[in-house]
């Protein structure tokens, strides 16, 4: 591994803000400041097939990245864009279930939670930019992913 992907790394492992592809490249300059944004890019992209990160895909958005590779979900606010973790003592158990159900051998599944952050909705009528219906509009449907046996 390369010292800048190396860097690169240990930047994001130290953060749990789930930073995107432009800030990781603002907190990586302070320690190499001749890298380029692209070298970012494509050092997450590697980070990411190797497993040693996790890429967070948005539908329409900015791709996040997570230095987190254990499994967990996302908490988004929909005002804001902050992504929590959620929990890890919260269990979502719906792969056997659902493999019960329809018979597909789940190999896993994406969820995102969406809403109002603690600030964004203690400050509701300020901060909000835009009405409570267009957020709730501008949610991503949960997906899932599986592989149906023959
Ligand atoms: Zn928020
Ligand atoms: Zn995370």
């Amino acid at each position: 591994m390369t010292r800048q992907r190396q860097i690169i790394l240990q930047e994001l492992r130290s953060v749990k803000t789930h930073p995107s592809a432009d800030e990781l490249y603002e907190m990586v300059r302070m320690r190499l400041p001749h890298i380029s944004l692209g070298t970012v890019y494509r050092n997450l992209e590697i980070l990411s097939e190797l497993g040693e990160i996790q890429k967070i895909e948005i539908t329409g958005k900015l791709k996040r990245f997570d230095g987190n590779i254990h499994p967990h979900y996302h908490l988004r606010c929909l005002n804001c864009n902050r992504i929590d973790d959620v929990p890890e003592h919260i269990h979502f158990d719906f792969d056997l279930s659902l493999n019960e159900a329809t018979g597909y051998a789940i190999t896993g599944h994406r969820l995102e939670f969406v809403g109002l952050c603690p600030e964004c909705s203690e400050h509701h009528s300020h901060r909000l930019s835009l009405k409570l219906d267009d957020l709730v509009k501008k949610q991503n449907q949960t997906s899932y992913e599986a592989v149906k046996i023959s």
